[in-house]
């Protein structure tokens, strides 16, 4: 196992909120921001002295770093440098892997120079789709002409690691709007791609509108999880083509361009998260902020860690965490040592599914079936019975 560290940092501003979206962000002025940054940095400094009084040991040596939002690439360089440069100083280490959540209308010349001056070195893009149809019915601030502006901003500044963000089930797709979303992607060649299926969540005003049965925000126009399914095998096969190795359930990527920073969370390696909503995890532990921003620099300004959540993980539930996150990578998990190291015996749980063609057996490994992915939520359902 790696055991260095994965920071992430939450960025919770938006320029605007999306249909679909029911993250706990929001549009605030340039004082509130800058108020954020500033606790964000306290914060770091109060984590790693309690961190330090846990049970688990926590490594000081920090090689991915993970701006995420909200849309991160709000944030003036000089933010982004102060929060850099407060992790560099609490947890020291070799930096392989800083990446950037941007929405493409944020892009600049100057902003992409100086984002490459502060150390980010890869750049993840919510692009969604390449259809302006589906992305006015999203409430999404950009259009496609966007993407085609901010890419070659971002290579000329220097970055080689980009990854676009796409959603199969947005109102209005189609499966020709899909696919043309799809080769537009692969003829832009991104090292590393992530394919989301829209979650309708019940808090966002798409959500609330599709409960209503109502019309709003294109609520009618919704593909059917079939449609979702058949998306997702589209996908596939577009970016196998395309030459993308396929490593985890909703991400692909060039040889040698998987994320860093995202496996972490499917080994169980150690990651802090600081800001609003960030997660972490210590090994034995979990814990998470408090999702309003407001209430998390209230929390910090006083002194106090803003931990919302927290959870010392048992056996069991550290054991569903392997096979969960560990089935969710396409070369699946080694149960021999899972069963060693716990001292159970699962490989019994496997046998309806390997019947059912739902999971490969290879040895003692087991990997979910490939031609079965877009169903993959069976597994899971059926694993917790
Ligand atoms: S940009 Fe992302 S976080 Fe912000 S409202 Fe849209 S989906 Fe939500």
């Amino acid at each position: 196992m790696n055991d260095s560290v994965g920071v992430y940092i939450s960025v919770p501003f938006c320029r605007a909120k999306c249909t679909y979206c029911n993250f706990a962000s929001g549009v605030f002025g340039a004082e509130r921001i800058d108020r954020y940054v500033d606790r964000v940095c306290a914060e770091m400094s109060e984590t790693r002295s309690a961190v330090e009084r846990m049970d688990a040991p926590v490594p000081g040596r920090v090689d991915t770093i993970f701006f995420g939002g909200g849309t991160p690439s709000l944030l003036d360089a000089a933010h982004l440098e102060d929060i850099l440069d407060a992790i560099r100083a609490t947890f020291p280490g070799e930096l392989a892997e800083v990446t950037l959540e941007a929405d493409p209308e944020t892009i600049e010349t100057g902003k992409a120079a100086a984002w490459v001056g502060a150390g980010i070195n890869r750049v993840s893009f919510g692009l969604q789709s390449f259809s302006d149809k589906e992305l006015v019915a999203a409430g999404r601030m950009h259009r496609r002409a966007d993407i085609y502006r901010a890419v070659p901003i971002l290579r000329e500044a220097g970055i080689r690691n980009i990854n676009f963000d796409l959603i199969a089930g947005l109102p209005h797709q189609t499966k020709e709007s899909w696919r043309q979303s799809l080769e537009e992607l692969a003829a832009l060649a991104p090292e590393h791609v992530s394919v989301y299926l829209l979650e309708i969540d019940e808090g966002s005003r798409l959500g609330k509108e599709l409960l209503q049965g109502g019309g709003k925000y294109s609520a009618g126009a919704v593909p059917s999880e079939d449609e979702m399914a058949d998306f997702y095998e589209v996908a596939q096969g577009v970016l196998r083509a395309a030459g993308y190795h396929h490593y985890e359930i909703s991400n692909w990527a060039k040889p040698g361009f998987e994320s860093r920073h995202n496996l972490k969370y499917w080994r169980r390696e150690l990651y802090l998260g600081f800001g609003a909503g960030a997660h972490s995890f210590s090994g034995t532990e979990r814990w998470a902020n408090a999702h309003d921003a407001a209430g998390y620099v209230t929390a910090v300004q006083g002194g106090r860690l803003p931990i919302e959540q927290h959870e010392r993980l048992t056996a069991e539930s550290a054991l569903e965490e392997e096979l969960f996150l560990g089935l969710r990578q396409l070369d699946g998990i080694d149960v021999a040592r899972i069963e060693r190291e716990y001292g159970v015996t699962v490989m019994g749980r496997f046998d309806p599914l390997t019947s059912a063609g739902l999971v490969e057996r290879d040895g003692s490994v087991v990997r979910l079936a490939p031609r079965r992915l877009s169903v993959s939520n069976e597994v899971f359902v059926e694993l917790m019975r």
